[in-house]
């Protein structure tokens, strides 16, 4: 057991040394000068949509790389120089990055935009609070975060005012694939019953995406409980006791059998949740795919597509795990 541990460690530990060596290598390609306008992404949610608008005109390079906490990322050596080369920077804001030297570099770039601060200008009512906390997780609503194309195509149109024709092109045939693709989320978690359709993972990271398909309809009362998280709208909150017994009356009352771990959270929250579980008397399993809440991987090389592919990835492993359940 202890050789397979090391195994795993070995290999993690491989994965995020190779993942920070071909990101060296990319942000040095660059740093260097090529005619192209330079965008900087804090995500690789805002990168994937800024590399499918911006096109060949655009450079891309994403901040928080692989598995990194967005809510706790502080710049590291080498970020500064990313900042002072950037024409653009884009953040998703909300508080998602809150790391104090990253927050006041991001605020001080002459040409920087938090995008889910724009969606909240023209859709105040739709962004939502936990406990008082802004919620920054907009990305896990398809039809919402396609909200941030019409800030992105302005940004690079006004730097660039003379590729603006293709910036719009690019941005009116990403929202008509994202448009198609919240559809088709929509329907396949519908395809779930309704007294089924209850989500339960690591941190506070899919309230958008319970109200926009979990709940029956977007007026559902109560659609608060069709998800639910023993870590806070940051993973590194600290699970109390009462955090645990809540989380098991919320299990109970719902009849919820499959509990979902992300992809760069730790598992030992989920783990806890089941061993009290289990004292319980719940019969609880911890899905063997993990969804991807703060972080995604890079899945296709289509610009526009990791995105969709990374909620779609969500939507199934969701939907398959629930019904087998
Ligand atoms: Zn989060």
């Amino acid at each position: 057991m202890k050789a397979v541990f090391y195994l795993f460690v070995f290999f993690s530990l491989l994965f995020t040394f190779s993942c920070s060596q071909s990101h060296t290598i990319n942000a040095q390609k660059w740093m260097q000068q090529n005619n192209k306008v330079k965008v900087l992404s804090t995500t690789e949610m805002i990168n994937d949509l800024v590399s499918a608008v911006g096109g060949e005109h655009v450079d891309c390079l994403t901040l928080i790389f692989g598995g990194l906490d967005p809510h706790s990322y502080e710049l590291v050596k080498g970020d500064d120089e990313k900042f002072n080369r950037a024409d653009i920077v884009f953040s998703n804001g909300l508080g998602l990055e809150h790391g104090a030297c990253l927050v006041n570099t991001i605020q001080n770039h002459q040409n920087s935009v938090a995008l889910g601060n724009e969606i909240k200008k023209i859709f105040p009512d739709k962004i939502l609070t936990t406990d008082g906390a802004i919620d920054p997780h907009i990305w896990m609503d398809v039809s919402l975060w396609s909200n941030i194309i019409d800030p992105i195509a302005m940004s690079l149109s006004k730097f660039d005012p003379d590729h603006k024709e293709y910036y719009l092109k690019n941005a009116k045939n990403l929202k008509d694939k994202m448009k198609v693709a919240h559809a088709e989320i929509f329907n396949l978690m519908q395809s779930i019953p309704s007294d089924k359709r209850y989500l339960v993972t690591s941190h506070d990271a899919f309230y958008y995406f319970a109200r926009a398909y979990l709940a029956d309809s977007c007026d559902e009362a109560n659609w608060e409980d069709r998800f639910c998280a023993p870590e806070g709208l940051a993973p590194d909150n600290q699970m109390s006791s009462l955090n645990i017994i809540n989380i098991i009356d919320h299990l109970k009352k719902y009849n919820i059998k499959v509990l979902f771990p992300e992809s760069n959270v730790s598992r030992d929250s989920i783990r806890k949740i089941i061993f009290a579980g289990k004292k319980k008397a719940l019969d609880l399993k911890i899905s063997e795919d993990p969804l991807y809440g703060d972080a995604m991987e890079v899945i296709e090389t289509i610009s526009g597509e990791n995105y969709i592919k990374m909620m779609k990835h969500n939507a199934e492993v969701i939907c398959r795990h629930i019904k087998e359940n």
